[in-house]
């Protein structure tokens, strides 16, 4: 198996899954308990917890731990509900339909007022777990440039006094773009400063969505100026349910779960000991690799752009050297996965859960490309899995299948 969409999944490495497999047995006590076994769990967790802020430049107090990214991306979005931000007068009404997603935005995230509006902006590329909160909240997509980036001529037209939350992932996971958060963030604080001097009390925060960028870009929440941040152990060669959201002192959240407490009373439930301490081995690994790594994916993506035919590359800068997207003019690209797979090569077409439904890909179509063009299109993400090998006969296996389906097409 040549196995090339790690964007989708990471197998858990060997040192993580070791990490982990005491939390299953011996170690296996509640972290709230009285008795000393359980404390001893509970400070392991937290140091866990410790490792993974540190990752990111925060503390182990800065960081919500959720079953995955989908629910800190949810979370994220119910710092919109903070009662400390005014709202003097609900925004001039839009469409119906906005009307209506908001109404529905304040009932998914936790009895907010009905009448309340979700003063929301987010890029038009984001993962579904973000765009679908955004939209229940009547947010506004921001457009991408054809290159993937933010457009910021376009996000600085949309803030108004009312913009609460800016929604804008670090990478991209169709196309592996890297956004420039700094520059997002310079804009804000702009904003900010200026609010301030005419006297406009209202919060805005910047979200972003770190789930692929972890084990491949250097992150510093203060550097990037983010205020809350969504990660994904998933991704990294940990274990999946797994996640976790920076929040910083900024940003008031309201619980998604309600119960024993656990996580500063936002994500109620018995810690998932096992999972963080992965999690926490995951990150480290991926720290102490991230430069390696680059460097390899990045002379294997020169090296499969350069054995592959007849394609046009989509994500030509500021992208991840893991991920290369291709496309494959006049074929169809699910049926590529297919024949791929039948020679033992895995591939994707998109995100994974959108190519699962049949949905055409709102990330492809967002850069401008044509419905033809999005058929035709590949995503190749690499990853621990491969070595250089394999990236060679991959490339041999993806042209002779290709040359097949045209000379297929032709007859
Ligand atoms: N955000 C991004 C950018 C992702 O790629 C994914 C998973 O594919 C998610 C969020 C959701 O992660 P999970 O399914 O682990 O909740």
């Amino acid at each position: 198996m040549i196995y090339l969409d790690h964007a989708a999944a990471t197998p858990v490495s060997e040192k993580v899954l070791e990490a982990m497999k005491p939390y299953f047995s011996d170690e296996f006590f509640n972290p709230s308990a009285a008795y000393l076994p359980a404390k001893k769990v509970a400070h392991n967790y937290e140091t866990a917890k410790g490792v993974i802020a540190h990752a990111i430049g925060a503390k182990a107090s800065d960081l919500i731990i959720t079953a995955g990214a989908t629910e800190a991306n949810n979370l994220a979005f119910t710092a919109i509900l903070d009662g400390q931000i005014s709202r003097s007068a609900p925004r001039p009404a839009g469409p119906s339909a906005r009307a209506a997603g908001a109404n529905s935005c304040a009932a998914a995230l936790r009895n907010a007022p009905s009448q309340d509006i979700c003063p929301v902006l987010y890029l038009s590329t984001e993962h579904d777990s973000v765009r679908r909160v955004a939209e229940q909240c009547g947010g506004q997509e921001i457009d991408v440039l054809p290159n993937g980036l933010v457009n910021l001529d376009d996000l600085k037209a949309k803030i108004t006094d009312e913009t609460e939350l800016i929604s804008i992932s670090l990478a991209n996971n169709e196309l592996g773009t890297i956004q420039p958060l700094a520059e997002v963030a310079a804009i804000i604080r702009e904003i900010k400063l200026d609010r301030l001097k005419r006297g406009v009390k209202t919060k805005l925060l910047l979200h972003s969505d770190a789930s692929q960028a972890l084990n491949l870009l250097d992150i510093n929440v203060a550097r990037l100026g983010i205020d809350l941040l969504t990660l994904n152990a998933a991704k990294i060669y940990g274990p999946k349910g797994v996640g976790a959201l920076y929040v910083s002192h900024n940003a008031k959240l309201k619980p998604l779960t309600l119960g024993g407490g656990q996580e500063n009373g936002l994500r109620s439930g018995t810690e998932n000991v096992a999972g963080v301490i992965g999690f926490a081995k995951a990150i480290e690994l991926a720290k102490e690799h991230l430069n390696g790594n680059r460097k390899k994916y990045s002379t294997w993506r020169k090296a499969l752009l350069a054995e592959l035919q007849g394609y046009e590359l989509i994500n030509k800068k500021h992208s991840l050297d893991s991920f290369v997207v291709l496309c494959y003019n006049g074929i169809d690209a699910e049926r590529l996965v297919f024949l791929l797979e039948e020679k033992g090569v895995y591939v994707a077409t998109g995100a994974a859960c959108a190519a699962s439904k049949g949905v055409r890909s709102h990330v492809l179509k967002a850069i401008g490309l044509s419905d033809e063009q999005i058929a035709g299109s590949l995503r190749l993400t690499l990853g621990e899995t491969n070595t250089e090998e394999q990236v060679y006969e991959a490339a041999k296996i993806i042209n002779t299948v290709v040359r097949q389906e045209q000379n297929r097409l032709k007859n």
